[in-house]
Formats: structure tokens, C-alpha cells, sequence
């Protein structure tokens, strides 16, 4: 069975590693207030509505010199978005757009696969006009969350299990026949 994989990316400290942890309601990967600090891919077997899939985080992947994050970044999406089927953009509405915002947007340009951009941070709805600046991105479907409020989980899950690839046939498993 091929697991399909949705892979968080982003900026440091937008978010990734708590969007990592409020969807697998699990606290693995590590979160901090220095930029950067979460080093290692972290990823974990979610099961959802009967669906499976593996969200992977790529937080941090390289990024320990905050000095050349452009350079990381770019190296981190380019590995994590290879074997990906959605991929979850994450960006920081409190801090609003940013030029790194706008290299991994470049970065995913190409990418021919469902994009989802998660503005997150949006504690409360009178933060939402604030992400409307991320549509200047153009990188998939909007939708803004805050991992601390908890808003929108749902929502995002839902917008995730859409564009899953279907399940394939010899992925359902058969009951003998007796
Ligand atoms: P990463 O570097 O992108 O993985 O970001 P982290 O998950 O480590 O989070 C960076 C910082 O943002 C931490 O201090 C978090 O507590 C904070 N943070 C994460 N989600 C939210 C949120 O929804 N609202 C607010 N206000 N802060 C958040």
C-alpha cells in the first residue's frame, strides 16, 4: 500500500512543527521561539474518515544558519516536495508576507501538485483581512488556522483528505473468499 504524503513547508517559524503536531495531535516534533531550531524531518502515519496518509514535516530541514535561509529553504522544499502529493505552504499572518514567503512561492511554481496555503497565526477572526495578503502569492487554496486558538483543524483536514489521490484498488484490502 502507497501511503500518500502531505508535506508542511515554509518559512522558519510560521508554524510548521505546531501544524506538525495540532493535525497528528501528537507532540514529536520539536517547537521553539528561536528560528530554526527544529532540525530533523519528522514524520507520522495519520488515519482520517478511513484514509490514511503521512504528514511530514520538513521544518527546519538544513535550517540552522538564519543567516542563508534562502539557500536552506530552497533546499529543504526541493527535498521534501519530491515524493509529496499535497503540499501544505504555511505562512505567519501576524507577521504578514515576506520575501522568504515569496521564494518559496517561487519554489513552487512548477510544482504540479495540490497546493494548500496555510495562513496560520490567524488567533481570531479579526486577524482573517490581514492573510488576505497571501493571495498575492498565487500558491493554491487559502484557508486561515491558528494552531493556538485551535481554528479550522477540521477544516483543514478536510481540505487535505480533497486532494488525496484516490485510493488505489489493490490498496482495499479484500475479504477471503470462503
Ligand atoms: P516552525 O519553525 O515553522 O516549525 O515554527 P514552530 O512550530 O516552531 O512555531 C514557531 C513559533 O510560533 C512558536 O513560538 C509557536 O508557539 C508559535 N506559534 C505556532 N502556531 C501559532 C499560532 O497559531 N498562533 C500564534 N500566535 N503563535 C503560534
Amino acid at each position: 500500500m502507497k501511503v500518500p504524503q502531505v508535506v508542511i513547508v515554509g518559512q522558519p517559524n510560521v508554524g510548521k512543527s505546531s501544524i506538525f503536531n495540532w493535525l497528528s495531535r501528537r507532540r514529536l516534533a520539536i517547537v521553539d521561539d528561536m528560528a530554526g531550531v527544529t532540525r530533523d524531518r519528522v514524520s507520522h502515519l495519520i488515519e482520517t474518515d478511513g484514509r490514511f496518509f503521512e504528514l511530514v514535516d520538513t521544518g527546519g530541514m538544513g535550517v540552522d544558519d538564519v543567516d542563508d535561509l534562502t539557500t536552506q529553504v530552497e533546499d529543504q522544499i526541493t527535498l521534501g516536495i519530491e515524493s509529496a502529493d499535497v503540499v501544505l505552504f504555511v505562512v505567519d499572518t501576524r507577521a504578514g508576507l515576506t520575501p522568504l514567503d515569496q521564494e518559496v512561492a517561487k519554489r513552487l511554481r512548477y510544482v504540479d501538485k495540490p497546493i494548500i496555503c496555510v495562513a496560520n497565526k490567524t488567533d481570531s477572526d479579526t486577524l482573517d483581512a490581514q492573510a488576505d495578503e497571501f493571495y498575492r502569492l498565487g500558491r493554491g487554496k487559502l484557508i486561515v488556522c491558528s494552531t493556538k486558538a485551535n481554528r479550522n483543524r477540521e477544516k483543514l483536514m478536510e481540505m487535505i483528505l480533497e486532494r488525496l489521490p484516490p485510493p488505489l484498488e489493490e490498496d482495499t484490502v479484500d475479504e477471503p473468499v470462503m
